[in-house]
């Protein structure tokens, strides 16, 4: 059967705080999105996989994180500006919420301070510190992680990943791959008008490193701002058209359908109703019996035992 991955990258602050001017729009509407997006998956009974800033999981601290090799600055917004802003920087209270939720979400980690793991320009030190602080801060919290989703996406260090213990990462969706000359916005806006199938569908596979890779298919707000406002009242909401096509797909194809989000992303009132359309339509199958719906740890455990299975059949082939 076919199935569909939902990941969310949970940041609260910490996505944007290397920002020269960060979004104020989307730094403010983290809270509340998280709090709203927690409710939709329950109200869907959808679980995902929460991709979380590992600060998050501290109650608080002095801003001067002494033992981590960041570059100059780094910590900049949290000891200065947001100095005054901890609902910036912690969110204890919001990942219960996500414990407490009635669906089974899993956790995963996001990093520490959202470095990103580009190789040429993030060192190893780095990048282990990153794990290492993410790891112990959820361990803090009783929590084991096994999923990985790399800050902006840039895949790296997964070496290092596969030291400590992680299970899989969200890879480079297809449609990003593309190396076409045509400008990405105008890009994800003839796909929306048609799609290309073969972009929606992705295939988890093991990596050199023993990581199971759940590639994403798409993001969920990458077709925003004044262009979608105009052509939003003539062609409707083409995220939900790419999404449930996504999901049609993976049911007729038995393949994995992968969205992703932010919990700030939820800053408008079209947004909320994009994800509640979705989330609905995807219940609607799933409880037709002709989806499902897996967290990203899941389907790497899927993954693993099919090739261990494969493995053992080439044996007995073999004898
Ligand atoms: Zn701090
Ligand atoms: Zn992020």
């Amino acid at each position: 059967m076919g199935s569909v991955v939902l990941s969310i990258d949970a940041e609260l602050g910490w996505g944007h705080h290397d920002f020269d001017t960060p979004p104020s729009n989307r730094v403010e509407a983290g809270r509340t999105g998280w709090s709203r997006l927690v409710a939709l998956l329950d109200e869907f009974e959808v679980p995902a996989t929460w991709a979380i800033v590992g600060h998050l999981f501290l109650e608080e601290c002095d801003g001067r994180h002494a033992d981590h090799p960041s570059p100059s600055g780094w910590f900049d917004r949290e000891r200065k500006q947001w100095r005054s802003r901890p609902d910036l920087r912690f969110g204890q209270e919001l990942i219960e919420a996500v414990r407490a939720a009635s669906v089974d979400h899993e956790i995963g980690s996001h990093s520490f301070t959202h470095v990103v793991f580009d190789e040429r320009a993030t060192s190893r030190n780095l990048a282990r510190a990153e794990i290492e602080e993410s790891l112990d801060a959820a361990k803090n919290f009783g929590l084991d992680l096994q999923s990985f989703v790399f800050p902006r996406n840039v895949v790296g260090h997964r070496d290092l990943l596969a030291e400590y213990g992680f299970q899989c990462y969200r890879g480079q969706s297809p449609i990003n791959r593309d190396n076409s000359f045509m400008p990405r916005r105008l890009r994800r806006l003839l796909r929306g008008v048609r799609p290309n199938d073969e972009s929606l569908l992705v295939e988890p596979t093991m990596d050199g490193y023993g990581l199971v890779n759940v590639p994403a298919s798409m993001f969920l707000y990458s077709f925003e701002g004044q262009l979608r406002d105009i052509l939003a009242p003539v062609i409707g909401d083409l995220m939900v058209r790419q999404a449930k096509r996504g999901i049609d797909l993976a049911a007729r194809r038995d393949g994995l359908f992968h969205v992703w989000l932010h919990p700030n992303n939820l800053h408008r009132a079209y947004t909320v109703v994009r994800l509640r359309r979705i989330l609905a339509y995807l219940a609607e199958r799933r409880d037709a019996g002709d989806i499902t719906i897996e967290t990203m740890d899941e389907v790497a455990d899927r993954v693993r035992s099919a090739g261990t299975l494969e493995a053992g059949s080439n044996t007995s082939n073999g004898q």
